[in-house]
């Protein structure tokens, strides 16, 4: 198959860590990656976002990034990149020319208006098929965020209307299909396939970072309020009355390194809050950290934290389930499917800082749990989530959705036919 991506804001290329930079950058490579190593041919569309960028970048055999001049070359916030996606659609049906993909698969609502907007001047008369990841919704982020959502107010209509023209959708989690479902999708349209973890990478053997406290645990993601670290950070006075006060809290992510932090603010509310609590010892912050290091980061630690407020799929969760550490995650979106409660972890109530505690003392008491959950996580990675495997789901919603443009064309009138 000949598979065109779109992935306007979240290069394959991009370093991780930064506010708009983390799970898609990762999906999309990951993914594309898979589905040329099983023999597709696979082009990935994203903004050229800095001057210096070559046109194309050859990656593997079958697989280029392509980056397409829309809006300034330069870091634009993803939110604030809506007016370039016509210029985006252009780029991409003029690398098509004459010879369209036999599917465009859109990541996130801004893309799917892109991918829509080139499938419709294809090139040929029978539109391209396109098959469309949102990644997040608008809705679920409107209904936790408020007034500090800074999606562009034309999502609100424009993101309903990508889902109900997309020949079909890939939802990476059951959370999602109900929120399709409550959008007015026909969830016939709607295919699973969730996110993966690269088992190559990820795993529970190999160097493990020193620490210095008795207990490590460790936060990875976007400095972002939603991602609700500081719930972590308020979780730590009451693990130390728990008895558990040599513990050091590991925050992972944010853009650059850990002078560039001082200026996240992020990463100083993070740091007021741990004042106010008393913890501020216990709590450091590392930045950005490169892909190849994070497991040895993750198998430092004792416990891995995750607690959003809402998580349309959370890759991290599964990172450290493949490198044998139990997670504590709220019990939110993907991570309602991802982590099985007590088997490979603890599922917290959302934005519940004293559940946080509770869980963590849990299993900082005990060693026999932790080694317990920990390889019950690896092996539900290993069985569920190679990208291999979330390649081979996805590819069988492209084979579906080819299937039904075949047959939906057979079914068009021919002009001057009577009807
Ligand atoms: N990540 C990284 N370095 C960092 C921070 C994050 O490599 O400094 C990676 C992390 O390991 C994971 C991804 O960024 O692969 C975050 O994905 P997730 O789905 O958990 O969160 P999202 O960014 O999609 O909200």
């Amino acid at each position: 198959m000949r598979i065109s991506m779109v992935s306007e804001h979240a290069s394959p290329l991009a370093a991780l860590g930064g506010v708009d930079a983390g799970g898609q950058n990762v999906h999309v490579a990951a993914l594309s990656t898979a589905l040329a190593r099983r023999g597709h041919h696979v082009t990935v569309y994203t903004r050229r976002d800095a001057d210096d960028l070559p046109e194309r970048v050859p990656i593997l055999p079958r697989l280029e990034v392509v980056h397409v001049e829309a809006g300034p070359a330069c870091h634009v916030p993803k939110d604030e990149l809506l007016p370039f996606m016509a210029q985006l659609a252009d780029g991409i049906s003029n690398d098509w020319g004459e010879r369209p993909p036999d599917v465009v698969h859109g990541h996130f609502w801004m893309s799917g208006l892109a991918a829509l907007d080139a499938a419709r001047r294809g090139g040929t008369d029978a539109r391209v098929p396109v098959v469309q990841t949102f990644h997040a919704l608008g809705t679920v982020k409107r209904r936790h965020q408020g007034v500090e959502d800074t999606s562009p107010v034309e999502r609100q209509w424009l993101e309903p209307s990508v889902a109900r023209s997309a020949d079909r959708i890939i939802a990476t989690c059951s959370d999602e299909v109900f929120e399709l479902k409550a959008m007015g999708i026909d969830t016939a349209r709607i295919s699973i396939a969730p996110c993966g973890v690269d088992l190559g990478l990820f795993s529970g053997s190999g160097p493990r970072e020193g620490r210095t406290g008795t207990h490590r645990i460790l936060s990875v993601g976007r400095l972002v309020p939603r991602k609700g670290v500081d719930l972590v950070v308020r979780a730590l006075p009451l693990l130390r009355d728990a008895g558990f006060g040599d513990v050091e809290l590991l925050i992972v992510g944010g853009g650059g390194d850990p002078e560039a932090l001082g200026a996240d603010p992020e990463a100083r509310r993070l740091l007021a809050i741990a004042d106010a609590v008393g913890v501020r010892r216990q709590v450091r912050l590392r930045g950005q950290v490169r892909r190849e290091a994070m497991p040895g980061i993750f198998r430092s630690a004792d416990a891995v934290v995750c607690t959003p407020w809402y998580e349309p799929f959370g890759i991290v969760p599964l990172e450290a389930m493949a490198c044998g550490v139990p997670v504590v995650a709220a019990a939110v979106g993907g991570l309602r499917d991802t982590i099985v409660d007590r088997r490979t972890g603890i599922l917290v109530p959302a934005q519940d800082p004293a559940a946080i505690a509770e869980a963590l003392a849990e299993l900082l008491a005990d060693p026999g749990l932790r080694a317990e959950l920990g390889r019950a996580g690896q092996k539900r990675a290993l069985a569920r989530y190679s990208w291999d495997r979330v390649a081979a789901e996805t590819e069988k919603a492209y084979q579906h959705t080819l299937a039904g443009s075949a047959a939906a064309r057979r079914l068009e009138p021919v002009e001057g036919a009577a009807l």
